[in-house]
């Protein structure tokens, strides 16, 4: 879990690669969505670019019938659900007999959040981030084009996190409690970021109850 901008989408990548295990986005899903010429479409659409978030009962929806395909069986990494208190119950009820939640916060002050969401470039083919100052060129190792996300500008972004403050956060403190929850500093290298939630869901797995 994070802010937007914090990295956690990077992190969910390299964390299922390393793994072996799917990466399901809820933002990449909803923005799959939102492309459909469809009356749902169109609404997905217009709550992505408000910066707002889709209503629990579709989320839910959309993850139930996601984590039950096969290639999640083993397990899967979430990256961007749940982002409410009601999407965490659900989840735990989806859970069941399943294997435990393992939450990990990424904690990144919100003016380096700022800064990182409004410079985001992110490749429309296989979603690898980049800096827009930073980086020169448009292209992606993959062959893919970096691109603004429409919901990454200023305006957008301030509204993006003051959801974030407001919806998610108590999910946050909702999850503290828990033995398996850890945080890490997103302030780090992303590398050391990524060798720090490594060990927090090792530590995690370790101490289950038996
Ligand atoms: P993300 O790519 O995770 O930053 O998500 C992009 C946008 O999709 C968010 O700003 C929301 O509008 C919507 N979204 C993604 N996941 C959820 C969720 N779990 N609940 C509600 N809205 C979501």
């Amino acid at each position: 879990m994070g802010p937007p901008g914090s990295g956690k989408g990077t992190q969910a990548r390299r964390v299922a690669n390393a793994r072996g295990v799917p990466i399901v986005a809820t933002g990449d899903i909803l923005r799959r969505t939102a492309l459909a010429a469809t009356s749902i479409g169109r609404t997905v659409k217009a709550i992505i670019e408000r910066g707002e978030l889709v209503d629990d009962e579709m989320m839910i929806e959309i993850l139930s019938t996601r984590i039950i395909l096969s290639d999640a069986q083993a397990g899967f990494v979430l990256d961007g659900f749940p982002r409410t208190v009601n999407q965490g119950l659900a989840l735990d009820v989806l859970m069941e007999n399943r294997g435990p939640v393992i939450v990990v916060e990424i904690a990144v002050p919100h003016d380096e959040l700022i800064r990182r969401v409004s410079r985001r470039l992110v490749c429309q083919q296989c979603g690898t981030n980049a800096d827009l100052v930073e980086r020169g060129a448009r292209r992606c190792q993959c062959g893919g084009t970096f691109l603004t996300r429409p919901d990454d500008n200023e305006r957008v972004a301030v509204e993006r996190l003051r959801i974030y403050e407001r919806a998610t956060k108590p999910l946050v403190d909702f999850y503290r409690k828990r033995p398996t929850f850890r945080a890490v500093d997103g302030t780090l290298s992303p590398d050391r970021v990524t060798a720090q939630i490594e060990l927090a869901i090792d530590t995690a797995l370790d101490n289950l109850p038996v």
